[in-house]
This record gives C-alpha cells, structure tokens and sequence, in this order.
C-alpha cells in the first residue's frame, strides 16, 4: 500500500465514470432549501445518500433536528480509530439555491448533470455537492488503499446553508463535545483560479441589511402632486450615495478596516485574481484606490446594493412613489466587528439629515475569520497539495465569500483549512453551475493525497 496507489485508485473512480455517477444522483435531489415545499428534499438526500455512502466507510450516523423552526436537519458522521490518532472534522452542505430552471442554456436542466466540453453543468455541482462528493471519495480511497483512515473523523452535513445556516450555531454550541477535533478540513468556493491549487483559512463575514423610506400610504398623481411631496426615491438615492465615492470607496467610517497586516499582505502580495473563461473584466477604477486587486478581495471591505426598488419598475405610472427600499450587504474582514456597522450607519445617515431612512437588518449573518497562514496546520495541508499537484498552492488568509467559519473557528476552535475546488466563473447562486472536469479530476488526488498524509507521520499533533 502507498500513496501512489492510493492516488491511482482515485484516479481510476474518476476516470471509469463513477464520479460522474455519484454526483449525479446527488444534482438529481432538488434540495432548493429556499423553499419550503423541499423540505423532504433535504432529510431524503441525507438519508439515501449520504448515510448510505458513509456507512460503508465504517461512519457511525445520526440525524438531528435542527431547533430553528424553518432550519433543515444535521447528520453527523464519526468514525473513531484511536485516541492517539489526529482527528479531523469535516464539514459539507447538502442543500442548494433555488434552480432558476428556466433561464438554463438550451438544453441544459439543473437537475439532470451533464457534460458539456470541460464543463459539468449542474445546480450543486460546484456549491457544494460536487466539492463534498470529492472529499468523501478521497476518504473512500484512502481507507481502500491503507485499510483503516489511520485518523479519527467526524463530519458534519447542513442542509441551510443556502438560507445563512439557521440552527448551525446553535447545533454546534450544544454538540461541541461532538466535534472535538485537532483540525478542520473542508471544501467549499471557488479557487484563486482554476489551475491554480488553493487553501483558504477563513472567510470574510458578510451582513445583509434593507434600508427603508416609506413616507405615505400609496401614491400620488406627479402633476398634482409633484414638487409638494417628499420623493422617497430621490431621498434613498442620496443617502445611497453618501455612503461611498462615486467610485465605490467606503465612506462610512465604522465600514473601513483599519490597515492591512503585514503578514497578510505578504500572502497575498503575488496572488492574481483570475476568474477563468468568461469572467467579467475587472473594473480598475472601482473600490479602495491604492489597493491591488488581491487586496481589495481578501484584505478589504466592500459595500453593494443588491436590489433597489420604488414604484412598480415593470409598469412605470406618473405617480410619486410612497416608499422606496433597498436590499444592502457589507462583506468584511478580521478584525472589524458586524455589532459595529448598523450602529455606524445610523450615525453616518442621521448626521446627513436622512433620519426617515429606515435600517431593517436581515436576520443571519456570518462573521470574518482568519487563520494565520504561517499556522503549522496550514503549513503542513500545503505541503501536502503542493506534493501531489506538483503546483505551488495559493494561499489565501480568508476566503472573499462568506462561510459559516467562525462556528468552527472560534465556536469549536479549530484550525480551518478550506481546500476549495471550484472556480471564480462557475456560476454558483445563478443559472448554469458548473464545475471543470479538469480541476474536479486533480480535486480528487489532492484530497486523497491529503487523507493520506493525515493518516501517516508528521501531523502536527
Ligand atoms: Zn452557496
């Protein structure tokens, strides 16, 4: 038995086609967790794919209820060689966004995965079934080959993810004795770019609030009325754009991290943001001037308005509009604070006279966290990527994207080592998800490799 063969196995489930198997059965069960006519969606892809591909790797299962009402259930999978073995926990999300089915390319159905050129195409497959399908197999592979994991394992599935984790922290603060680990290995998100091996170690936070202007009850004829009422779209426009440059820059002082640390502007310094084939060209003009792409990404915080609505846009009528409202979102790194941002805001909009603007926040919210990247956990998951990809692997203090992190990072706290195996341009959230057969194939030698070196000498433990 050897690492090599262990590689090979993985190699030969990918090549024969059964990866593409495993992960269809998995595209197939609509678990559109949005959406609560789903909800047998998500308890049937844990009970008839997840237990049953987990049992045979020796795991011991349970489901839980989740004690938020309109969250999803937990499984959590242990299996346990031996005290003086390194223990791992893991992490996936079965659940997935809504299918948008329609708005598909041409013969392609977010349910049914399919191949096109380099592309598999799929709702999950990149977010996240597709990346758990591959860190499970790789567990398959190593246990194959070496007959025992030579770790003790213990992973944790959700099905809310999609919907901002309801229960999750909850879960895990009445189960910590569960998820007693030496370190936290998971996949999820994109990689720096699609050649590129990366390893993230937290996540930005990210905080979605509604700001409101709602003046009256309906609205008002604009020649008899305009000019004498107060135009609530206007007004929310204004106190918008007071909150950044024309150009983007955060305005709102409590919005502003404070400088970049050294030690993380030196991971970063050399990362180049590539989002693959049609990725949307950078704009470098937008966001914090002075700063590189790389960091306004993972070392900066950015502002956006997602939606903004007055009136009824799909049947415009001369009327002035009653209320306006606008769907908002800050992603954030360590060390700001989210109790901080609505409090500032407050401040920044009272000061300007906007005190009719109403800040609605959105319940759920993830926090920002980091790992060192000189961390001895870090620096040994490289080592490992880097020996099978034969690649230098991108290393990245935080992820852009939000993740529940801070749950396993500070609630449990482990060392989090993210490996994603996506791409920047894979569609995740939108109409035609996809993951790239190329990176899915080295996705899986690099986690069987990484099972492998677990399981062998010289963790840090
Ligand atoms: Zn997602």
């Amino acid at each position: 038995m050897s690492r090599e063969q262990a590689l090979a196995r993985i190699s030969e489930y990918f090549g024969s086609g059964e990866f593409f198997d495993d992960l269809a059965r998995r595209i197939a069960i609509r678990t559109e967790s949005q959406e609560p006519e789903r909800r047998a969606e998500l308890y049937r892809y844990l009970t008839d794919e997840i237990i049953p591909c987990v049992e045979l790797l020796g795991f011991t299962c349970e489901l839980y209820e989740n004690t938020v009402a309109h969250g999803g259930p937990f499984l959590v999978a242990t299996r346990r060689e031996g005290s003086e073995r390194p223990s791992v926990m893991g992490y996936g999300h079965g659940d997935v966004v809504r299918g948008y089915d329609d708005q598909w390319h041409e013969g392609l159905n977010p349910w049914v995965l399919q191949k096109r050129g380099a592309r598999w195409y799929g709702r999950g497959s990149a977010d996240n079934k597709g990346q758990h399908t591959i860190n499970l197999a790789a567990m398959k592979a190593v246990l194959e080959e070496r007959g025992e994991l030579g770790f003790n394992a213990v992973l944790l599935f959700e099905t809310g993810e999609e919907m901002g984790s309801p229960g999750l922290r909850e879960f895990c603060a009445a189960n910590q004795s569960l998820f007693e680990a030496d370190v936290f290995i998971a996949s999820d998100g994109p990689r720096l770019a699609p050649d590129k091996p990366t390893v993230f170690m937290g996540s930005r936070g990210v905080l979605n609030f509604e700001l409101v202007v709602d003046l009256r009850d309906g609205s008002h004829h604009s020649g008899n009325w305009g000019g004498l009422l107060a135009n609530p779209g206007i007004i929310l426009a204004q106190a918008i754009a007071s909150l950044t440059s024309p150009t983007g820059e955060i305005l709102v002082p409590e919005w502003r991290p404070p400088a970049i640390p050294g030690s993380v502007r030196n991971a970063i310094a050399e990362l180049q943001i590539d989002g693959g084939e049609n990725a949307p060209e950078i704009d470098p003009h937008w966001g914090e001037p002075e700063l590189t792409p790389a960091e306004k990404v993972f070392s900066w915080n950015s502002f956006e308005v997602l939606t903004f609505k007055t009136g009824n846009p799909e049947n415009p009528v001369n009327a002035i509009p009653p209320r306006a409202s606008a769907h908002c979102h800050i992603r954030y790194v360590v060390p700001c604070r989210q109790d901080e941002f609505l409090p500032g805001l407050r401040r920044h909009l009272d000061a300007r006279g906007f005190d009719m603007v109403d800040i609605v926040p959105d319940p759920g919210h993830m926090a920002a966290t980091r790992l060192d990247p000189d961390h001895p956990w870090a620096r040994w998951a490289i080592a490992s990527i880097n020996a099978t990809a034969g690649l230098e692997t991108a290393v990245l203090p935080n992820l852009g994207g939000s993740l529940p992190n801070d749950v396993f990072a500070e609630l449990l706290g482990l060392p989090t080592i993210w490996v994603p195996h996506s791409y920047a341009s894979c569609a995740q959230h939108a109409p035609n998800e996809h993951i790239l057969e190329s990176v899915s194939e080295q996705a899986l030698r690099i986690m069987t490799g990484l099972f492998w070196d677990l399981g062998g000498p010289g963790t840090p433990v």
